[in-house]
């Protein structure tokens, strides 16, 4: 690896040192903002998978297996004290490779030790349960309780939006249970994860082959770390097109996976809601990161009695969105990250307006800004929840606006969409509130916010938003399994031929 101030050039990451990729081609990382090239890293191929399975393999049938959960509680507070003596740098890393706010990155950054610190007191913790049974109770009974075991080697694949905030919801629960892992980051930003391998090397006790990073395309490294039969459990964040692949893949091998996935998310605001909070949460939902997160609050249900009223506050708002480089922590909206996406928003808008919505603001590139990926942030009235901008995943700075007239109405265009990742609620009638949060088919709900996360919290969607939990208790259990244990204490097995 070599590194000046301002260029990368990793090689990958394998059994604890950085190794060139079998193929010697690289792929070039550039900042969103001005589309200048960076960094570079390997192109990673199936060899270089295989190597780093292996090493995790040999990592967790040797070194690993002999931390026990104290011992491992002692390395993720390592970790978190190597991530919270680097967060600026790894904060503009993450800036430079996706064009998203650095202020927001430094935010991720700062809370990124306490995921390491909460699984790290989780491990030391990790145990089963201990199960009263009365087989042979007239004889001395059973002993019976059960061992919370690592699954092996975890695979995980993460998208480019929030890097190493993904990655961290993966690695920190797999280690604390007792796992080894290989980590393919999105092609677009790869550095950080390298990085973040580097820190860990230099600054933790955590054996060579636990953690393990290949960059590459999605298609060639992702696609063979899927596919391998070393790996023993799938951990994927990114769109559901290719999640349904992963999960099809884990279901032909019998092998666990964690899918988090895409999203249409619903934003309520009701009658009774303060109004200028629920603009500034709607403006939340959507425009921070440039529209470009799961739980993005895309579909934005106002109550028709106040729909004209908050359609004029909400352009207001719009229209005060000071855009700008991402690195300056005035700018409230960067670029998007690529652009490729650039060109799927833009054609949305294009596509909403053709069945009929109408651009209440924005829509276009804003002409006083470099690059080819800044978008303004845009408003869309007279939408329909069939229409296709209600209806798919935009992944960038664009509301469609929806007026309803009831709790059931709006409750049934809620859930009317394939996913069910997240949804915001703004009311002051608590009991509006509650009816809402039992009745929305989402893994979470926010009442008057959004967007907030805590590493306690669990995060995960309902139908085509995904399958299991991450963050929370919840999160431990996707990376264990299950050991049940029989004790006789009668010492009396002589009728074999009876059950217990
Ligand atoms: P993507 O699905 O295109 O890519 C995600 C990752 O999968 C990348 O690392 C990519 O290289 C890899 N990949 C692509 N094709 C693959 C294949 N055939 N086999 C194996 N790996 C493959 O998603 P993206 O564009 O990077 O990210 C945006 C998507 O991620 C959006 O749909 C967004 O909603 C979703 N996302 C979900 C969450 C969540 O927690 N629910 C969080 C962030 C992003």
């Amino acid at each position: 690896m070599s590194q000046t101030d301002d260029d990368y050039e990793y090689d990958l990451f394998v059994d604890g040192a950085f190794r060139p990729g079998a193929s010697g081609d690289r792929i070039d990382v550039s900042f969103p903002y001005d589309g200048t090239v960076w960094a570079t890293v390997p192109r990673g191929t199936a060899t270089d998978v295989d190597r780093a399975v292996a090493a995790a393999r040999d990592a967790f049938e040797g070194p690993w297996s002999e931390f026990g959960g104290s011992e491992r509680r002692r390395v993720l507070d390592q970790i978190a004290d190597a991530i919270d003596a680097h967060t600026e740098e790894l904060a503009e890393l993450e800036t430079r490779q996706n064009g998203k706010l650095v202020r927001e990155m430094r935010g991720q950054m700062e809370s990124l030790s306490d995921w390491y610190r909460y699984y790290g007191g989780l491990a030391e913790d990790l145990g089963g349960r201990t199960i009263p049974v009365e087989n042979k109770s007239e004889t001395g009974g059973m002993l019976a309780y059960t061992r919370k075991e690592p699954l092996g080697v975890v695979g995980a694949i993460t998208p480019w939006n929030s890097p190493l905030m993904l990655t961290t919801w993966k690695l920190a629960p797999a280690l604390a249970a007792g796992n080894t892992f290989v980590h393919k980051p999105s092609e677009e930003t790869p550095v950080s994860a390298l990085r973040f391998a580097e820190l860990v090397a230099q600054h933790t006790d955590l054996p060579d082959g636990v953690y393990n990073v290949v960059p590459g395309h999605g298609t060639e490294a992702g696609a063979a770390l899927v596919d391998h039969e070393g790996v023993d459990k799938l951990a994927f964040t990114g769109s559901t097109t290719v999640g349904r692949d992963i999960a099809s893949a884990a279901g032909e091998r019998l092998i666990p996976v964690t899918l988090e996935l895409g999203g249409k998310s619903p934003n309520i605001v009701f009658e009774s809601a303060d109004l200028e909070n629920a603009v500034n949460g709607v403006v939340k939902g959507i425009f921070a990161a440039t529209g470009q997160t799961c739980v993005a609050g895309s579909r934005v249900f106002v109550h028709e009695s106040i729909h004209d009223e908050f359609v004029d506050a909400f352009t207001e708002r719009a229209a005060d969105v000071t855009l700008g480089n991402p690195l300056d922590p005035e700018t409230q909206m960067g670029p998007v990250a690529f652009r490729d996406q650039w060109e799927t928003v833009r054609s949305y808008v294009e596509r909403g307006a053709e069945e009929g919505a109408t651009v209440a603001f924005g829509g276009d590139r804003p002409d006083d800004l470099p690059g080819e990926c800044f978008i303004e942030p845009t408003v869309l009235v007279d939408v329909d929840n069939d229409m296709t901008v209600a209806r798919e995943e935009i992944f960038g700075p664009v509301a469609s606006v929806i007026p309803f007239a009831d709790e059931d109405e709006v409750v049934d265009l809620a859930n009317d969409t394939d996913y069910g990742l997240a949804a915001g609620v703004w009311t002051e009638d608590m009991r509006q509130a509650n009816r809402l949060v039992e009745r929305i088919d989402a893994g979470m709900v926010w009442v008057n916010e959004y967007r907030a996360v805590s590493h306690k919290v669990p995060f995960g969607g309902y139908k085509d938003s995904g399958i299991g939990r991450e963050n929370g208790a919840e999160a431990l259990d996707e990376y264990v399994q299950t050991k049940s244990v029989w004790y006789d204490q009668s010492g009396d097995v002589s009728d074999p031929f009876s059950l217990g």
